[in-house]
């Protein structure tokens, strides 16, 4: 199975205008309200950067562009995942390529970030998105099971970022990071086929 990195990142773009509003709502209640803006804007840069570097792995470029240019707690972390990504598809593009991308990334993001499952940040759909790359689940299924990790952390308050500080404010709401989250393996499963 071959999944087109490009249209993944395309697709993945066009997810954070489409819920952007949501994005922002959702940072303004748990956060500062940037996250929708930090997503939109850095995926438009890298939609820019791939099509001025064609031939360049694709992920790669996604990590630079959210390591050296993305803001917010969530630019970094992204950045890292996108560069675990690359660096696993660079092995193969199978889906056994993806699943060491995710789980490589989510590592990586919790050694950064120190979160834990739970703490109500985008490391509760990247676990799902994880166990269900794993256990060699239809994309479709992965997308879901990140939006249902994501979902839940509506009922969750924070022990980590901003969100930490507003105490129960937020509680009902679903984590912005985590939600965006979701959005790139929902665009995966859309350019699966
Ligand atoms: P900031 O809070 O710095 O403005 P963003 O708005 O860009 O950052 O991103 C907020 C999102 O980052 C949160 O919704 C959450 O999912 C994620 N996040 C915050 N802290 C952590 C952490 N320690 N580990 C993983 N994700 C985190
Ligand atoms: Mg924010
Ligand atoms: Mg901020």
């Amino acid at each position: 199975m071959t999944i087109d990195r490009h249209l993944v990142l395309r697709t993945y773009a066009q997810a954070a205008h489409t819920a952007y509003d949501t994005l922002t709502s959702l940072d303004q209640l748990s956060g500062d309200g940037d996250f929708g803006d930090n997503l939109r804007e850095g995926l438009d840069l890298v939609v820019s950067a791939l099509a001025a570097r064609p031939a360049e792995p694709p992920f790669a470029v996604a990590a630079e562009v959210f390591l050296d240019e993305v803001g917010g707690t969530s630019g970094p972390l992204l950045g890292l995942l996108f560069q675990e990504i690359a660096g696993a598809l660079a092995a193969g593009d199978d889906r056994a390529a993806w699943a060491a991308g995710v789980r490589e990334g989510l590592a990586a993001i919790q050694r950064v970030g120190e979160a834990e499952p739970g703490d109500r940040t985008m490391v509760d759909a990247l676990v799902p998105a994880r166990d269900a790359l794993e256990a060699g689940e239809d994309l479709r299924d992965v997308a879901l099971a990140a939006l249902a990790g994501a979902r839940a952390t509506a009922a969750l308050r924070a022990r980590r970022g901003r969100a930490s500080y507003v105490g129960e404010r937020a509680v009902g709401f679903a984590d912005p990071g985590a939600l965006g989250v979701a959005l790139l393996f929902w665009s995966l499963a859309r350019a699966q086929d």
